[in-house]
């Protein structure tokens, strides 16, 4: 790390935060931060232990009460200052952000400025949390409905959008009325410790946001989900985690969002608009170097302009600068570890094995550091594994598909239901398309859903929930309904 990089690192408090408090583990131990560019150790932060779990959803639990009675215009403008501060530190948390996850300096301003975003939304949002009123039809009673928090909310984010996935959460909780614990994922503690002091400098009360780091998420993560007080779950993570987890969930009958793994399907159907329809493969592809659950896992393009196609993408994924995110020109980070590299190589492997060709890349770039170069792999046959699991990296799969219904069907074709994007300067096509697709998202003619103003979510093995849009808050409100007698 050079000086300004130490400078920021140096800058966050490396402590749990808990009612109010910034503590060390109950035992005093701590685990290590290491940067994926270079695999240095880069700071340390505590081992919540058990007792610190306890503590944090207690302290949750305790401070509902009087968070939820604070009016709305002050949960509001705390989350505003809130969005303001993060705004003013944009380059600083960027930077943190790479240092602790690899993705390029770049990138990481565009997620600072995404995370914000949901605070800024979210701060709009606190103050238009109505009910109603009516009469019922046989006329002899009142209806009155009115929303309220749900209560103590444990919020679990995954590595590969450190502040995003953690703002999505604690901005509409916040909102809402509903306290919170957040645990964060252990490769990346250091963007939510940051957002916690941030949070309490824009003036959130103490106990209100406790944010627990550990890396034995399962004992930790159940004792704060066995608490009788808790009243929520919500998860960002894998498929198999958040099942996990939902059956441990059920013990309390958990409030639950979950919002899992990905598959998506791009569709480029024969009258795409080709410039259109590269920049956005590559982007849906390589938006945080393919390690998004949003990312695009398999291109179907129409057989009449499949050669085209590719080559123009193998062309421009070839042009993408590999390098450490902190270098100014970098454009595609390393991957989070060692176990991805592992895991992309032997996708790649068992696609060439079946038959698949390497039109761009396809190996490792870099013998330091978890790199892998962004790859094109063309006419892979679709019973590869490639095309059933989460590639998590920057490899690009293609299949030629001879008409729309076999592109649909084999869009559909997975346990996953996330996201799908589709190329057409057609609009019933469009329109078709959007209502046939088994997924929660739909990007028509670009490769980015992500959008503080929309709702986020997947249906299927993506799970259920929504974040962001009008919908997010909704997630941490119960109606209440009140039958009101006149007499
Ligand atoms: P993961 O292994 O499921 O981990 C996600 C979070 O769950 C981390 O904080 C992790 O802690 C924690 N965790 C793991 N095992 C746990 C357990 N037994 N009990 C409680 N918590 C546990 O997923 P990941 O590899 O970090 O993230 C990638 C996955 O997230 C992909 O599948 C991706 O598609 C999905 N994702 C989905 C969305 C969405 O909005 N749908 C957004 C982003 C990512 P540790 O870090 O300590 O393991």
């Amino acid at each position: 790390m050079d000086e300004r990089e130490r400078a920021v690192v140096g800058s966050v408090r490396t402590l749990l935060a808990i009612d109010g408090e910034w503590r060390e583990a109950s035992d005093g131990a701590r685990f290590d931060v290491e940067d994926p560019a270079t695999g240095e150790v880069i700071a340390s932060v505590p081992e919540a232990t058990e007792a610190d779990a306890t503590a944090a959803v207690e302290a949750a639990v305790r401070h509902q009460g009087a968070w939820a009675a604070t009016p709305p215009r002050q949960r509001g403008e705390i989350l505003r200052r809130a969005f303001e501060l993060i705004m003013s530190r944009q380059d600083e948390l960027a930077l943190l952000m790479t240092l602790e996850m690899g993705k390029p300096v770049a990138e990481s301003r565009g997620e600072v400025a995404y995370a914000a975003e949901f605070f800024r939304w979210f701060s709009e949002e606190a103050v238009r949390i109505h009910g109603d009123f009516y009469v019922s039809p046989d006329g002899t009673t009142r209806v009155l409905t009115t929303r309220q928090p749900v209560g103590p909310s444990y919020l679990i984010t995954p590595w590969n959008f450190p502040l995003a996935m953690g703002t999505r959460k604690i901005g509409p909780a916040l909102a809402a009325g509903c306290t919170v614990i957040l645990k964060p994922a252990e490769q990346t503690p250091l963007c939510s410790l940051a957002l916690a002091a941030i949070l309490e400098e824009a003036g959130l009360p103490g106990g209100v946001l406790n944010v627990v780091t550990t890396s034995h998420p399962g004992p930790i993560s159940d004792v704060i989900i066995n608490h009788p007080g808790l009243r929520k779950l919500s998860f960002t993570g894998s498929t198999e985690v958040g099942m996990l987890l939902m059956r441990k969930a059920a013990s309390g009958l958990l409030r639950l969002s979950m919002e899992l793994g990905g598959n998506a399907p791009l569709i480029v159907f024969d009258d795409a608009d080709l410039d259109k329809a590269v920049a956005g493969a590559v982007f849906a592809k390589m938006r945080n170097g393919g390690e998004a659950c949003t990312s695009a896992n398999r291109i179907f393009v129409h057989e009449r302009i499949a050669d085209v196609f590719t080559e123009r993408l193998a062309a421009a994924m070839g042009q993408l600068r590999v390098a450490r995110g902190t270098e100014p020109d970098a454009q595609v980070g390393p991957l989070i570890d060692a176990d991805a590299v592992a895991k992309v190589e032997g996708l790649v492997a068992d696609a060439v094995g079946a038959g698949a060709q390497v039109l761009q890349g396809g190996a490792r770039a870099s013998e330091r550091g978890y790199f892998f170069t962004p790859t094109v792999l063309a006419d892979v046959p679709v019973s590869s594994r490639i095309f059933r699991e989460e590639i998590f990296g920057p490899v690009a799969p293609v299949y030629r598909f001879h008409d729309d219904d076999e592109a649909i069907a084999l869009a559909n074709d997975t346990t996953y239901g996330l996201v799908g994007y589709i190329f057409t300067e057609s609009l019933s096509r469009a329109v078709h398309t959007i209502e046939r697709l088994e997924t929660g998202m739909v990007g028509v003619n670009q490769g980015l859903v992500s959008n503080a103003a929309a709702p986020f979510g997947g249906v299927k093995r993506s799970g259920f929930g929504r974040e962001g849009g009008f919908e997010g808050i909704h997630e941490y409100l119960n109606v209440k309904y009140a039958a009101i007698n006149l007499g």
